[in-house]
This record gives C-alpha cells, structure tokens and sequence, in this order.
C-alpha cells in the first residue's frame, strides 16, 4: 500500500482544534477496506479526536520529532498505530513514526504476521527478537506470574531500541481501562494515589513514555480493532495470566460501569481534576502554613 503523507499543517501548541489538511470524512488508505457504516465511521473519528485531545493536553509534540510506537500485536497497539498514521497523514501529527515489534520469544508466538501486516501498511518498522522469556521462566518462581518482571524486560529493550533509532519517545497503546485499573491497584494495594500517566519521563531523563489512548474506551478499541480486521496475537502464548489483581479491577471498574453507566469517564476526569488542600499529603499541600484571619 503506498500512502501519500501530506506536509503537516498542524499549530503543535493547539492540535485537538487545529484544522485537517485533508477533510474530515476523507479516508486514510489504512482504512480502505473498512466498513462504510456510520457507526464505524464515528468510532473512527470519536477515537482520532480523543486521540488529538490528549496530545495537546499533555503537550505530547512538544520537542518531539520520531516516535518509536511499541506494537506487541493486541488490539490496543494496533489501533494506536493506525489512528496515528491516519492523523499523520491528515498533516496533523509531525513526528516521524517507526513501529517496532519485541519478539520476546514465546512459545508459538507466529513471527510473520508483524513483518507482514507493518509491510503492507508501508510504515517503518523493527522487529527485534529478544528472549525475555526464557529469563522470566528462570526467575520466576514456580506458581508466581510472569507478566510483571517480562513487561519490565519489554520496557528497557523497547528505551533501548528507541535510543537506538534515534526516537525521542516511545508510544504505547495503554487505553482509559489500563489507567483506571492500575489507579485502583496502588489505591487498594499500594497506599498511594498513581496511575500509568499519559506522558512520562523515562528515569534515565533521556526518553518520554506517551499514551495516546489515555482518553480512549477499551470497548471502542476492541470494536475498532475487530472492524479493521487487525491480525492480533494473544498475549498468553506464554500461558501464563496477568495478575490477580488487576483482573478483579477490572471487573470491578466493569461491575461499576455496569450499574452506573458513565463513571469510567466520571473516574478518569478526576483524576484530571486533583485538588492537594482536600486530599492528605503534607509534601503536596503545605497544611502547616494554614491559618485563619482572625476577624477584626
Ligand atoms: S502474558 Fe506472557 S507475554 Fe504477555 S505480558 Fe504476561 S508474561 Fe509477558
């Protein structure tokens, strides 16, 4: 597929208002194939302008020139790569994009379909192989799950390879459900108020971590992955299973919104809206130098 990519046009400062350099209903060759349904064209165009809005919330462009989007095979990367391609080529994103694979050598784990698919999309790509895996099996104790030391693993080869490709960032596809999930986890389990932030320095100082889909529903990626027909490759070939707890997050976030639809949204707004003075922590809020004006 030979895709044409426009001069980009976008004022970086002000991205999610800026004006597309091609028209909106305009179908990136990515797309092609896609259904013409309106329903699908509005999850395509709901998922671009989540994607544009967290951009220019956390002013993702800034001092950015080559991005290194990390591909792992599931839905949610694919998706990332795809709306980002089509906003590149919209003129609006103007970063240089390489996407790159870790084969981190699982069993069955089916080499081709990556080399494929990003060839035939005409993105840059890597693949790398790497076998973590052998190293988690090694490290991790019988019964214990591997998801944990081999994300890890992933994360420092994922830097390196960024480094190597001279990219000032590397992108991944963790979504509005990933943020919520990991923000309950260190709430219940850890003792203190994080998450997965939208855009991180690396601790070396050297590389920013940018989260694209921070604003986007996992149910929106799922249903846009399946409609683009991406060729996903599970993620437990390894057989091993993410942990416990962030399996019952999950299902308590679902249970919630269940219930109550809208409060994943309501979740992930407040978590944009952090007031220190109502919270606990003196080395936020100085309570120490808290008064009252006694009254004349
Ligand atoms: S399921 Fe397997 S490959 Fe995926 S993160 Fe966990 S350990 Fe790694």
């Amino acid at each position: 597929m030979d895709i044409a990519i426009p001069s980009p046009t976008a004022d970086i400062e002000d991205l999610a208002t800026a004006p597309d350099s091609v028209s909106d209903d305009a179908l990136h060759p990515i797309f092609a194939k896609m259904p013409s349904s309106v329903s699908f064209n509005k999850l395509r165009k709901r998922l671009l302008r989540q994607v544009r809005q967290a951009i220019d919330d956390f002013g993702m462009l800034k001092g950015q020139t080559r991005w290194l989007i990390g591909i792992s095979g599931g839905k949610d990367s694919y998706s990332l790569l795809a709306l980002l391609m089509d906003l590149q080529w919209r003129g609006l994103l103007p970063v240089e994009l390489v996407a790159c694979n870790l084969d981190q050598g699982q069993p069955n784990f089916p080499k081709h379909v990556l080399p494929e698919y990003l060839s035939s999309i005409g993105v840059k790509h890597r693949i790398e192989y790497r076998d973590t895996y052998s190293i988690v099996k090694e490290k991790v104790p019988a019964g214990g799950t591997y998801c944990a030391l081999c994300s890890r693993l992933r994360r420092g080869n994922l830097y390196r390879i960024a480094r190597e490709e001279g990219c000032d960032a590397l992108v991944l596809g963790h979504h509005r459900e990933d943020i919520l999930e990991t923000f309950f986890m260190n709430f219940f389990h850890g003792g203190r108020l994080a998450t997965m932030p939208a855009k991180l320095l690396n601790d070396e100082g050297d590389l920013m971590v940018l989260r694209p889909l921070a604003y986007a529903a996992e149910d929106d990626l799922a249903k846009f992955a399946s409609a683009m027909e991406f060729p996903i490759i599970p993620c437990d070939l390894c057989g091993s299973q993410d942990g416990l707890e962030r399996n019952a997050m999950k299902a308590m976030l679902s249970d919630i919104e269940r219930r109550m639809p809208g409060r994943k949204d309501t979740m992930l707004r407040a978590l944009g809206h952090v007031n220190p003075s109502h919270l606990l922590d003196p080395k936020l809020f100085d309570f120490q130098s808290l008064f009252a004006e006694p009254k004349a």
